[in-house]
C-alpha cells in the first residue's frame, strides 16, 4: 500500500491484515496522532488503553508492549517504537465541546468528528468515541498525580510501527488542538501538521 498523507487536522482509516505493520510518522514533528483501531470483523471490538495498561503496568506504551481491546484480547503489538516514548494513553479524544470549554466559538475540528466520519466512510455508525493512544503527546503526571502537556518534544521524523495481531481497521487523526494554553500545548508550537501513514 502507498503511504497515506493524512493532512493536518484531518483523519483516516487503514485496513491492516494480521501479521502487517502500520507506521505513523510526524514528518515534521511535536505533531499529536490520536490513534484507534477496530476488529475489522467485529467494530464492537475496539482498542482500549484502560485494558492494556492493567496488563503491561505502564501507563504509556513501550517498545515491545502488547496493546489489547476492552475484550482484553491482543490487537496490536508495539514493534517499533521512533519518538523516544513521548506517547499519551490517558487523554481522552479532543471534541466540540471541548473547543467550546476553552472559549472558541462555533465548530471546530476535533479527533471525535475525524474518527465518525473516517468510519462513516467505511459503513460505520460509531455511537462511542473510544480511547485512543495518543502517539507523539507529551503528557506528565507529576509526584502530585497533576497531569499537563508540556510543549511538545517529538522530533521531525519520528514514528511508530505497531504490528496487527488480528485484522483490524486502524484510524489516524492529526490532532486539530492548535489553541495556546498555559501547561497545556499538545501539538508543536506552529500548530497542527500533516502525518504519515505505512501498511506493510
Ligand atoms: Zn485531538
Amino acid at each position: 500500500m502507498s503511504p497515506v498523507i493524512v493532512p493536518a487536522r484531518a483523519g483516516c482509516a487503514v485496513s491492516v491484515s494480521e501479521g502487517e505493520h502500520v507506521r505513523v510518522t510526524t514528518p515534521r514533528g511535536g505533531q499529536a496522532a490520536d490513534f484507534f483501531a477496530y476488529n475489522a470483523h467485529n467494530v464492537a471490538e475496539w482498542l482500549s488503553p484502560m485494558h492494556t495498561w492493567v496488563s503491561t503496568y505502564s501507563i504509556k506504551p513501550r517498545e515491545g508492549d502488547t496493546i489489547r481491546s476492552r475484550f482484553r484480547r491482543p490487537m496490536l503489538r508495539l514493534s517499533e517504537d521512533g519518538a523516544g516514548g513521548c506517547h499519551d494513553m490517558m487523554i481522552a479524544a479532543c471534541d466540540q465541546v471541548r473547543y467550546e470549554e476553552f472559549g472558541v466559538e462555533g465548530p471546530h475540528p476535533s479527533c471525535a468528528e475525524n474518527l465518525m466520519v473516517s468510519m462513516r466512510r467505511l459503513g460505520h455508525q460509531i455511537d462511542v468515541v473510544p480511547q485512543p493512544i495518543n502517539f507523539f503527546t507529551n503528557t506528565v503526571v507529576d509526584a502530585e498525580a497533576k497531569l499537563t502537556s508540556p510543549p511538545n518534544p517529538v522530533p521531525p521524523g519520528a514514528y511508530v510501527e505497531l504490528q496487527a495481531l488480528m485484522d483490524l481497521i486502524c484510524i489516524v487523526s492529526s490532532c486539530p488542538f492548535d489553541l495556546n494554553r498555559e501547561g497545556w500545548t499538545i501539538n508543536a508550537a506552529c500548530g497542527p501538521t500533516e502525518l504519515l501513514v505505512e501498511v506493510r
